[in-house]
């Protein structure tokens, strides 16, 4: 399986201000025309959150890890995070395809994950 992992964001035509690509129009100056941008470089983790009540999908863990992370070239992104790794503030990753969990019907779902470096 390939493994490579592309990540891409919206950057506004107008003032520049990267966002994620779902949203329509820029958030900071309502511009609607953007360039697309890729992640580039490996991720600093800027924060994260431990869940303890993870959803079904995971029931075969106590917990698992969301972290937002900032890559080299400002790119950020919310994701998961490898749930057996020594989280820290800063710590470098880097987005890898895994398998995260089997939904409801045991179809395993594989989708990017963060692993440390
Ligand atoms: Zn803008």
């Amino acid at each position: 399986m390939n493994s490579e992992v592309i990540i891409e964001c919206k950057k506004c035509q107008k003032c520049g201000f990267l966002q994620h690509s779902s949203h329509i129009r820029c958030i900071k100056c309502k511009h609607e025309a953007f360039d697309k941008v890729k992640a580039v470089g490996n991720a600093a983790l800027l924060t994260y959150t431990i869940l303890k009540a993870p959803p079904a999908e995971f029931r075969d863990r106590t917990q698992y890890a969301l972290g937002i992370l900032e890559f080299q070239n400002h790119v950020k992104v919310l994701g998961q995070l490898a749930p057996d790794e020594q989280l820290k503030i800063g710590l470098k990753m880097k987005p890898t395809r895994k398998k995260i969990c089997s939904n409801l019907d045991g179809k395993e779902i594989h989708e990017f994950i963060f692993v440390p470096i």
